[in-house]
């Protein structure tokens, strides 16, 4: 039996007038060219677009008038919208956007002392079918477009009044498999890191994938990518399988051989994201094997207690246990921080405000 995340997932449908929101310079040229103008103006809309992030065209100041009344009529400029914000005790907000074909994806401003970070999501839905995950749950619509995803930053920036310098990091960690969709997802990475464009550090962002082992061979091919970040979640195979769908494909010794494989920059690490999971996952054996599985390669550990949600049949560690596990991981010198859900008191664990709306 094929599974979904065998194949490709369904793209957004494409409309009559192209939308210009996420459109590299390339595209731009050809846009400009179509439309009788000098191939110069595609730099001033690019700069427009992720500079300034202008959102209607009659901000453009750099464009004529004619101009801006002829991509009026024969362009969109659309990026995702707000549908709802809900703002956590913790400062973090919680943004559901409603795109073009009325899908709901989510994404997260975490505002801190001097960074601010931003949860991404790049699919509509997912497809990998985790049972303790709320978006797993949903299962896939479809592939989000490069747009979509620098529209959650854009959107983002603008609504929470971003100044521009100030450090953005950038994690794919709301909804979907950023792997199973990576051409999308490594179009959106240049618009994000062009210096022309929103300039954001490559460094500052980061990928996190529940283990599509192809994928991480893709992503490892990339001069330029984002850092990665697994999702490990489990120690065995048993445990890994029954949480995991993806780990009958490639299990722990296939993930661990690609981990090792993936070339890293000097000084680069490799997070492992370990969901605790109550008398599943959150044994002191597991807190044991996992020491062992992230010293095959540099790594760092984050450890996050399960974010509970209805239905999910699973349950948060104790935090004595989170407390033990972090004590016997440090003593075996590993890096190990542990993920205070932000937004647990609005619904902020991945897919669940999305989830909320449609249930
Ligand atoms: N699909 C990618 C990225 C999105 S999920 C991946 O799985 O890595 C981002 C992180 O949230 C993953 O580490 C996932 O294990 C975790 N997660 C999902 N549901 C959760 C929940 N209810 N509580 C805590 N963490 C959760
Ligand atoms: Fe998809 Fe990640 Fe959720 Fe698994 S944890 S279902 S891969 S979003």
């Amino acid at each position: 039996m094929m599974r979904d995340w065998e194949q490709p997932a369904p793209e957004l449908a494409p409309r009559p007038n192209p939308n210009v929101a996420g459109m590299g310079l390339e595209d731009l040229r050809a846009l400009v060219a179509g439309l009788g103008e000098s191939p110069f103006r595609a730099a001033q809309i690019r700069e427009g677009l992720y500079r300034h992030r202008w959102t209607r065209w009659e901000q453009f100041s750099n464009l004529s008038k004619a101009l801006r009344a002829k991509l009026e009529g024969r362009t969109e400029l659309r990026w995702p919208e707000i549908q709802e914000s809900v703002r956590s005790e913790d400062g973090s907000t919680k943004h559901a956007f409603r795109l073009e074909d009325g899908s709901l994806v989510e994404g997260v401003h975490m505002p801190y002392d001097n960074r601010t970070t931003l949860c991404l999501s790049s699919q509509v839905g997912c497809a990998m079918g985790c049972t303790f995950c709320a978006t797993g749950l949903m299962g896939i619509k479809r592939n989000l477009t490069a747009g979509e995803i620098v529209g959650q930053v854009v959107t983002m920036l603008n609504a929470h009044g971003h100044a521009g310098d100030a450090a953005v990091n950038l994690v794919f960690m709301g909804m979907g498999e950023p792997l199973h969709n990576l051409d999308q997802v490594m179009a959106a990475f240049a618009l994000l890191t062009d210096p022309k464009g929103l300039g954001l550090s490559p460094r500052r962002i980061t990928l996190s994938t529940s283990g599509l082992v192809s994928g991480i061979q893709r992503l490892a091919a990339y001069a330029r990518r984002p850092r990665l970040a697994l999702s490990l979640n489990a120690t065995t195979d048993a445990y890994r399988d029954r949480i995991m769908p993806v780990n009958k494909a490639w299990n722990l010794a296939a993930l661990a051989a690609a981990l090792k494989a993936f070339p890293l920059e000097h000084g680069e690490r490799i997070t492992l994201e370990y969901v605790l999971l109550k008398g599943v996952t959150d044994s002191l054996e597991d807190g044991r094997r996992l020491a062992a599985f992230a010293r095959q390669f540099p790594s760092k550990i984050n450890l996050i207690p399960f974010n509970p949600h209805e239905g999910s049949g699973f349950e948060p560690p104790t935090e004595a246990r989170i407390g033990e596990l972090c004590g016997l991981l440090a003593a075996r010198d590993l890096t190990v921080s542990v993920r205070r859900s932000r937004g647990q008191d609005v619904a902020g664990a991945c897919g669940q405000l999305v989830r909320g709306q449609q249930d």
